[in-house]
């Protein structure tokens, strides 16, 4: 599987934040997906990014370390803006 390449700076940002920051990203982090509200398998196998493994499942979640970090609609789950990624215009606060 492959993700546009917006996708893969997003999951990286995501990625680092996690590591670095977490507490920033606290508010958006769910092991549920907010699409469809269900908790994503991720026995699957992973794709390999610039900086380590992510895991995706068949329906399309995107998950880091657990958290679910694209829904199964292509949605972006933990604000962009946050994360460092500048092209972030049209992201909505699912949590609002
Ligand atoms: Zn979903």
């Amino acid at each position: 599987m492959r993700f546009p390449v917006g996708t893969q700076e997003y999951a990286s940002a995501v990625r680092r934040t996690l590591s670095q920051d977490p507490d920033s990203i606290a508010r958006w982090l769910t092991p549920v997906c907010p699409e469809c509200e269900e908790k994503p398998v991720t026995a699957g196998p992973g794709i390999t990014t610039a900086d380590g493994k992510i895991e995706y499942d068949r329906w399309g979640h995107l998950v880091v370390d657990g958290n679910v970090v694209v829904g199964c609609e292509a949605f972006w789950v933990v604000s962009p803006a946050v994360v460092g990624v500048a092209d972030s215009a049209g992201w909505c606060d699912w949590t609002e």
